[in-house]
This record gives C-alpha cells, sequence and structure tokens, in this order.
C-alpha cells in the first residue's frame, strides 16, 4: 500500500534567492488560451462563499469566483448578471449534472457566465462525462468548462479526454467535508495534487479543499496546480453571503458544507447525501484584505524558493516531508511557563 502525503506532512526547502522585492514576483497563471488570471485563487461555489459580491470582488482583485447552484435557475442567474454588472467580468456559474442542468447552464450563459463548473461531488462518473458532452456540443468553445472533483490521474485524464478545460482535484479534503468519515474514501489533497501533476493532458489543475494557510496554498501550487480554490480561507469577509454574528466577544460567519444536513434540508428539502457540516469562521474584514496576506505570503513563499512565477516555482520547487516533531517545530511553539 502507498503512502499519501498532505500540506502539513510536507515543507518546500529553502532555496538560492535574489529576488529582492516581492514586487519582483509574479503570480499569474493562465487558464486557457484567452484567459490569463492576475492571481490564482478561486472561490468555491458554496452558498457561505460564492454570491455575486464575492464573485465581482474575486474577478476584480484579478482572481475568479464561481457561484454556487443552490438556488433557482432565476435566482441563480440574476446573480450572474449582478456580477457581471454590465462590464467585461468573467464570472463562472456552477451546474449540476441532473435534470435541468443544460437549462440552467444557457440560463446562466445568457446571463453573462463564460466559465461553467460541473460541481458534483465525485466527478469521475459518467453522468459527468455526459454533461460535458451536452455542454460541449451545445457551446462549443464560447464557454470554459471546469469539471470535478477527482482525485486520481486516471480520473484528471478521463474528465480532460472528455471535454474539460480545468478540473477539480480533491476528494474529502474540505474543511467541512465528512467524506472520508462517511464513505471511507478519498485521497489527501495534495497526494492527489502531485499524481495529477503528472498528467500529460493540457487541462488546468485546480487544488480544491483544505488549505487553511498561505503556506499551503504554496505548497499546492509548488506541487502542480494552476490554481486554487477555497472555501474557509474566504469564508468569513464582508464579500461572502450571510451577516456578522457577535458569539462570546468573537465576530464569526456561517460556514457549512453544502452536503451538510441544514444545506440539503434548505436547498433540496431532503438530504440526499450528507458528507459535510456547518460550522462557522472568524470574521476576518474584507476580502481585499485577505486575498492580499494571502498573495503576501505565497510571494514570500515563491522567494524562498527563488522563484519569479508560478511555472518556476513548479520547477524548482524541492519538497521534505517532515516528521510529528517537525510539524509541531513548523506551528509557532513559544512557552510561556517550564
Ligand atoms: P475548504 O477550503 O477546506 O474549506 O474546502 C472547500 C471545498 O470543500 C469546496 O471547494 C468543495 O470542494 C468541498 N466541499 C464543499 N462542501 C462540501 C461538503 O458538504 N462535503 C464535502 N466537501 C465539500
Amino acid at each position: 500500500m502507498r503512502e499519501a502525503v498532505t500540506f502539513d506532512d510536507v515543507l518546500l526547502e529553502p532555496q538560492f534567492s535574489d529576488i529582492t522585492s516581492r514586487e519582483d514576483i509574479d503570480v499569474s497563471s493562465q487558464l486557457d488560451s484567452e484567459h490569463a488570471l492576475e492571481l490564482p485563487i478561486i472561490s468555491s461555489p458554496m452558498d457561505t462563499v460564492t454570491e455575486w459580491q464575492m464573485a465581482q470582488g474575486m474577478t476584480d482583485l484579478g482572481g475568479l469566483g464561481i457561484i454556487h447552484r443552490y438556488n433557482t435557475v432565476e435566482d441563480q442567474a440574476k446573480l450572474v448578471e449582478m456580477a457581471v454588472g454590465g462590464e467585461d467580468r468573467l464570472i463562472g456559474a456552477a451546474i449540476g449534472v441532473s435534470d435541468d442542468f443544460i437549462n440552467r447552464a444557457c440560463a446562466l450563459y445568457d446571463a453573462g457566465a463564460r466559465l461553467i463548473c460541473i460541481d458534483v461531488a465525485h466527478g469521475h462518473h459518467a453522468l459527468v462525462r455526459h454533461a460535458l458532452a451536452v455542454l460541449r456540443n451545445t457551446f462549443g468553445s464560447a464557454i470554459h468548462i471546469m469539471a470535478g472533483n477527482v482525485a486520481t490521474l486516471k480520473g484528471f485524464n478521463d474528465l480532460a479526454d472528455w471535454g474539460a478545460d480545468s478540473i477539480r482535484v480533491g476528494i474529502g479534503g474540505g474543511s467541512i467535508c465528512s467524506t472520508r468519515i462517511q464513505t471511507g474514501h478519498g485521497i489527501p489533497t495534495l497526494q492527489s495534487v502531485i499524481d495529477c501533476a503528472e498528467s500529460d493532458r493540457s487541462a488546468k489543475l485546480i487544488a480544491d479543499g483544505g488549505m487553511k494557510t498561505p503556506g499551503d496554498i504554496a505548497k499546492a501550487l509548488a506541487a502542480g496546480a494552476d490554481f486554487v480554490i477555497l472555501g474557509s480561507l474566504l469564508a468569513g469577509t464582508d464579500e461572502s453571503p450571510g451577516r456578522v454574528i457577535e458569539q462570546e466577544g468573537r465576530k464569526i460567519k456561517r460556514y457549512r458544507g453544502m452536503a451538510s444536513p441544514e444545506a440539503q434540508y434548505q436547498w433540496r428539502g431532503r438530504a440526499t447525501s450528507l458528507e459535510g457540516v456547518s460550522h462557522h469562521v472568524d470574521y476576518r474584514g474584507t476580502l481585499f484584505e485577505v486575498i492580499y496576506s494571502l498573495c503576501r505570503g505565497l510571494k514570500s513563499g515563491m522567494s524562498y524558493s527563488g522563484a519569479r512565477s508560478l511555472v518556476e516555482f513548479r520547477s524548482k520547487a524541492l519538497f521534505i516531508k517532515q516528521t510529528v516533531c517537525g510539524l509541531a517545530e513548523s506551528g509557532t511553539h513559544i512557552k510561556t511557563r517550564l
């Protein structure tokens, strides 16, 4: 049986650097032949993360937002319209694979979405193959199609061959995810990224789930991801849906898995699969502040590897495994009293 590593199991080795300013570091990433994003960060299609304010904010900061699909077609299309706001913004929108998926995709396209994300828990699936074929048939190359999630190289290559332009990689690693507990299935996210980065297909690799620090984002990108999708790291901002709650002197915002009982009952009236939990995150202020601090960490990380671009970062990155004691040393660990 092989071993699989995730973010906390590894570190990047510091290397010679002649970078004197973070200004000299470019974190842009190519999404497809038409779109390059200034930031390799995408906000997750979850109802406590991405509606129009988040999608608009992410695009304006150089990243991308994908508007969630847990609403009526009309409501989701309205959110897309508001995010695009008559301007030339690239806005993503999620769809499922059953019932009215093509009607939803057409309504989202008409509202201005040019990136459609097939958003299902187990993406290496015949229904995703079908949805990809129908979408491609309907839209040709007028839209970017993102699909997922997968956890293996075989899954990545199949989705690429079925027509996906970019693929979400990571099963069971999300902070609010209970898939591995409920089903026994999954692969640590970083290992999936390492495996899928072996692909010779041109589809872009998007690391999804389990990144809790700027350092984790750096590790995902160094391991071969072209972009990262974030949930919990963005859920506490002003731009995420929901209000700020005061609880025992702390400011928080609700954050929940889309397969949590709470979300499932609210959107479907019943629970189809229960593989997530409802929780909260600390309130973090504006999206700008959060993205700024994530990018500051990422750029410093690239500087430690002596890399001025993400392509150089990937080619130079040297990973080592750390021990449990190494992990303890890696966190702040000052002793105030002996
Ligand atoms: P986070 O950034 O670690 O909070 O993970 C966010 C990711 O978790 C999302 O982008 C989805 O891929 C995944 N996710 C969202 N809701 C659920 C759920 O209910 N169960 C399992 N995974 C989920």
